[in-house]
């Protein structure tokens, strides 16, 4: 009998889709998938090196592990997959000898034969090679995270190299999937009632495929757009993207937005920085005035649209004036939602090489204070929503009360409503009749809809 294998997942989108996808080809391949590393033979890490806490975090589950287990009850074979296992290679058998399998980012569908070499006896397996050729994409519903959202991989890797980021050394250079597969998963999606996806990549909006397939017949100013109207073309009741890249988010963007109902009304678009001199060192490839440029058609759009964004607070040699430059861009652009970092020295990066320089309490204290500014803002934000109806889609019952169900709007914000359990999976209206901090509280008024 082949041994039980349980997957823990660290990390963005891509690595829940990586693991999904290495879970569909061990099940095809006869392994049992479990819940919980509590009795599993084979226990896999795929992990995240985005920040160096992410990096450490693998290290630290591994001992947990162990210790929970006790000294008797130990995995057969333990397994770091993902982004540290990329970059780090067989030096994690050195540093964490319990290792005995490492999966780089393009070998997810080798983890069958990587695990069966280990259980021969072989010490020390390793793959950090290229994906092969024509691979399937394909993953099994069960494997899915959610039964009502899917997340459809577009395009992996990333060309950009700003400064900061492992992300291209981690996942190796954008490689796009054709548009006719990308279509055919959306199009078996829909027939197995998944109600939304993500088109999700690193920088969805480099979309660059090697073939016409798919495209044919939907016009678009890039390739990018162009999908999008593919994709809308097939009913799919709500379609999500994301992250895109400043210098690649053409106008067209939002005009496929308005053109079909069912892409939705959210934007994520990183900035990092409001000062040209930091976006200069971090070689983002843009300037402050073009991204606004962006954020203008954006605001400007027909559809409200909703508007996220990243920021790195700290990047070496940012000045109490730059950082006054980035405050003033969130305030400028009035973001429904933040995600803040303090920046963290990437080994390899070109950044590394400068001088980590903002001292740490004052990271922190440039944190404190755009957390503080956004939260004002998105306060604002939210209690715009109340008395407004959103369509929300049923995902879950809320874990903080079985007499509510939680999902989100098309604006992707979390919405939390009294509903039965057996409305999971439904598109409802919701009537939004309060705005907590980060997410909003309604009741059903008419249900269920069609989005
Ligand atoms: N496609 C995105 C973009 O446009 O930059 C990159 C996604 S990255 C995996 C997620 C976020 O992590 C980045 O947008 C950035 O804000 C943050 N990040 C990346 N490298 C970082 C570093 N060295 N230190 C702190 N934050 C970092």
């Amino acid at each position: 009998m082949k041994p039980s294998v349980y997957i823990e997942t660290f990390g963005c989108q891509m690595n829940v889709a990586d693991s999904e996808r290495a879970a569909t080809g061990l099940r095809k391949a006869g392994y049992e998938l479990c819940e919980s590393a509590e009795n599993a033979d084979v226990v896999l890490f795929n992990t995240c090196s985005v920040r160096e806490r992410a990096e450490q975090k693998v290290y630290t589950r591994i001992g947990e592990v162990r210790t929970a287990r006790g000294g008797d009850r130990q995995p057969i074979i333990v397994g770091v997959m993902g982004c540290v296992a990329q970059l780090e290679g067989e030096r994690i058998f050195e540093r964490a000898p319990a290792v005995n399998i490492v999966i780089g980012t393009r070998a997810t569908d080798r983890v069958p034969s990587l695990i069966d070499r280990a259980q021969r006896g072989e010490s020390n397996v390793s793959d950090l090679g290229e994906r092969a050729e024509n691979e399937v994409w394909d993953v099994s519903p069960v494997e899915r995270h959610s039964a009502h959202v899917a997340f459809v991989p577009i395009i992996e890797g990333c060309n950009k190299f700003c400064s900061f980021c492992i992300v291209p050394y981690s996942r190796g250079r954008e490689k796009s999937r054709p548009a006719g597969q990308i279509v055919a998963e959306v199009k078996r999606l829909l027939v197995l009632g998944y109600k939304e996806i993500h088109l999700i990549g690193q920088n969805v909006n480099s979309y660059r495929p090697g073939t016409e397939s798919g495209l044919g017949g939907f016009s678009g100013a890039t390739p990018f757009c162009r999908l999008l109207r593919a994709v809308a073309a097939t009913d799919m009741p709500r379609i999500k993207f994301t992250t895109s890249f400043p210098r690649d988010f053409h106008p067209d963007i939002v005009s496929a937005i308005e053109d079909n109902h069912n892409l939705c009304d959210w934007v994520h678009l990183p900035v990092q920085s409001g000062s040209d001199r930091v976006l200069k060192l971090m070689r983002r490839g843009h300037k402050r005035a073009d991204y606004m440029e962006r954020i203008d058609r954006i605001k400007n759009s027909s559809r409200r649209l909703a508007l996220t964004s990243d920021i790195i607070v700290g990047f070496p040699g940012e000045t109490e004036e730059d950082f006054r430059q980035t405050l003033e861009l969130v305030e400028q652009c009035g973001y429904d939602g933040l995600y803040l970092f303090k920046y963290s020295k990437r080994p390899g990066t070109p950044a590394a090489n400068l001088p980590d320089d903002v001292p740490e309490k004052e990271k922190t204290a440039r944190f404190l204070e755009l957390e503080k500014a956004q939260r004002r803002a998105q306060q604002e934000v939210y209690r715009a929503y109340v008395g407004r109806k959103l369509s929300v889609l049923a995902e879950r019952q809320s874990s903080r009360s079985s007499a509510d169900l939680v999902g989100h709007s098309t604006c992707h914000k979390v919405v939390n409503f009294p509903g039965a359990s057996s409305l999971e999976g439904e598109i409802v209206d919701v009537l939004i009749t309060e705005a907590k901090t980060n997410s909003l509280y309604g009741r059903m008024v008419n249900r269920p809809v069609i989005a």
